[in-house]
């Protein structure tokens, strides 16, 4: 009988340093493990040359390095790279590498689908499946980071893909953890994302955890009406208690909050929106993305046209908000979180296409 096997990246360091130490080898031979699979991109543990023989057998009868197979690995003619994985229960999901002159930023999901159903968006469209694990989390990490030739590293990680990372909590801090340890990835605190729809007691948990990462919340709306509209559990939270917990996140970790805002053309895009979303952040220590709506094709929803575009940044400007509009990358290849995978699943059941778009160009705050 094959015994079943434990994800490697679902082990935390002090689990691993536990486990060697049952199984008689001393603690530092986990650091030694987790600096071969997070630094030095191993894919067998028969690799890890300088560890015991016997400690690798036992580790290759004990551990899987990946869990998820790479159905589909594309690349844009702008450099982006986007993967499409398929877990072990047969579900998808997906992530992307951008490249900008030294930055190697990667945008990973932290569900298969997702609850919140905000109205533009190809993810939710299916609902939630189901949480990933912590180790499919950080896996998206690993295989993205095996894209990058030997002298490049991920500089930057945003939790912008499928699902909402603060509805998994649970495994979505454990991941930050080792993406944060120096010894695993060490990428620092300050160059991870957290995207949130806007949970109030979930924005606490992360700020208690008195970390640097950067919160990023996608506000949308400036009123509550239309956010309700656009993004439907603002229905039992509403604005103004999301921004109490962003102000708390910034105080307990001085880190400036960032707001995303979708812009739906002739839904939000309008000069009274502009203005009501400058009332809203006025003297708020706060950044606004603006990202044109990518169009999805089973929506009726559409991108703004460019003069209003620039028309609502203007008006944020005059009136002292902080603002950057999103790039587009990776346009031509479905780059934007759940488009793959929404078509991988129509494909499986209706001829329902979506448009190639280009969301996840997520340009990390404060760097
Ligand atoms: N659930 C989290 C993280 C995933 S969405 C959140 O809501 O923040 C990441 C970002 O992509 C969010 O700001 C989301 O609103 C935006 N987004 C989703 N679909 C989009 C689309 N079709 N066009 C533009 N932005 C989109």
């Amino acid at each position: 009988m094959t015994q079943q096997k434990t994800l490697f990246t679902d082990l935390s360091r002090d689990a691993l340093t536990a486990w060697c130490q049952e199984q008689g080898f001393p603690a530092y031979r986990a650091d030694q493990i987790r600096r071969w699979i997070y630094g030095k991109r191993v894919n067998s543990f028969d690799e890890m040359h300088d560890v015991p023989k016997a400690l690798r057998e036992l580790l290759t009868q004990h551990y899987d390095i990946f869990s998820m197979e790479i159905e589909r690995h594309l690349v844009s003619s702008d450099g982006t790279e986007k993967l499409l994985l398929r877990l072990a229960d047969g579900e998808h999901t997906e992530c992307v590498l951008m490249r900008e002159s030294d930055r190697r930023t990667v945008c990973i999901s932290s569900q298969v689908g997702c609850a919140m159903g905000c109205v533009f968006c190809a993810s939710g469209l299916l609902g939630v499946k189901r949480n990933l694990s912590t180790g499919e989390i950080l896996e998206q990490i690993l295989r993205l980071d095996r894209l990058l030739p030997p002298e490049e590293r991920i500089t930057n990680v945003v939790l912008m893909g499928m699902g909402e990372p603060l509805a998994n909590l649970k495994n979505v801090i454990p991941a930050l953890n080792t993406l944060n340890e120096n010894g695993a990835l060490g990428i620092g605190a300050r160059r991870i994302t957290v995207s949130t729809v806007g949970l109030p007691d979930k924005i606490r948990e992360l700020a208690a955890l008195d970390m640097q990462f950067n919160l990023a919340i996608s506000l949308h709306a400036p009123t509550d009406q239309l956010r309700t509209e656009i993004v439907p559990v603002n229905k039992g939270t509403g604005i103004q208690e999301i921004m109490r917990a962003a102000n708390e996140y910034f105080q307990k970790t001085g880190r400036r909050v960032s707001y995303e805002y979708c812009l739906l053309g002739g839904v939000n895009d309008g000069e009274v929106h502009a203005r009501q979303l400058a009332a809203l952040l006025k003297g708020e220590n706060a950044h606004v993305n603006l990202i044109p709506m990518n169009p999805v094709d089973s929506l009726s929803l559409q991108a703004p046209t460019q003069p209003r575009t620039k028309q609502f940044v203007d008006t944020l400007t005059t009136h002292g908000v902080n603002v950057t509009t999103r790039k587009r990358k990776g346009a031509d290849i479905d780059a934007a979180c759940g488009q793959l995978r929404l078509k991988q699943e129509q494909s499986q059941s209706t001829n329902v296409t979506v448009l190639p778009t280009d969301l996840s160009s997520e340009r990390p705050v404060g760097e």
